[in-house]
């Protein structure tokens, strides 16, 4: 992916509100941040924000938290929640290879939308859905471990589902096509959203493992 820089971005992201700066004071609290013990649901890698905002507003019960490593990314996604202000929505910048420092048995669901492909097999071990960071979700679910994945990358999609099965993940759904079934339920991403508009298929699989 290609970044811009944007002038003042990690100052803006540090200086924010809706982003938890310190978050491993809160390993294994999250309740108190969010003053309720509503489920959470994290995404890694999140990008400008918009399915986990407009997550936030439909899911007003359940509590949300995006993870984006680039402040000039998560800037965007700032900027859009001080203005509409969800208190069940944090966001943290970090690298998701932090998770486990993080959260310890607070998450229910990780969504990993539109992840970096890595396309070179060197790079294999950089992908979120690799054995590397499989380890590092590990122990921040509550109970059962669950992910959904969404992606337009057809080799990223063969190489997680390969990688969830062989890490004992059950899949539970899989779609090849999302577009040709019935959406009422998706929140598209801005990835989603400029792929779909070049007409590519979007792949969708949900796993679960005890
Ligand atoms: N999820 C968004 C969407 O679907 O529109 C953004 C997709 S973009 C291709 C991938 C995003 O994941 C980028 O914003 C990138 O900075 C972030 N990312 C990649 N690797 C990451 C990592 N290890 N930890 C946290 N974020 C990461």
């Amino acid at each position: 992916m290609r970044l811009k820089h944007i002038k003042g971005s990690e100052e803006k992201v540090s200086l924010s509100k809706v982003v938890i700066k310190n978050p491993e004071q809160y390993k294994g609290k999250w309740k108190s941040v969010f003053n309720n013990k509503n489920k959470i649901y994290l995404e890694i890698g999140m990008g400008k924000g918009d399915f986990i905002i407009e997550n936030a507003i439909r899911y007003p019960n359940i509590n949300f938290i995006g993870i984006e490593k680039y402040a000039s990314v998560m800037v965007r996604a700032v900027q859009k929640l001080e203005e509409i202000n969800l208190p069940n929505l944090k966001f943290i910048c970090t690298d998701a290879k932090n998770v486990n420092t993080l959260f310890q048995k607070n998450i229910t669901l990780i969504y990993l939308n539109f992840s970096d492909p890595w396309p070179k097999k060197r790079h294999a071990l950089r992908r979120l859905t690799s054995p590397y960071y499989l380890d590092k979700y590990e122990p921040v679910f509550q109970e059962k471990k669950h992910i959904i994945m969404k992606t337009d990358n057809r080799k990223l999609m063969e190489y997680s589902i390969k990688s969830f099965t062989d890490y004992g993940y059950q899949i539970e759904d899989i779609c090849l096509d999302l577009y040709r079934e019935d959406l009422a339920e998706n929140i598209p991403t801005e990835y989603e959203k400029k792929f779909v508009a070049k007409g590519c298929p979007i792949y969708k699989i949900e796993v679960k493992k005890d």
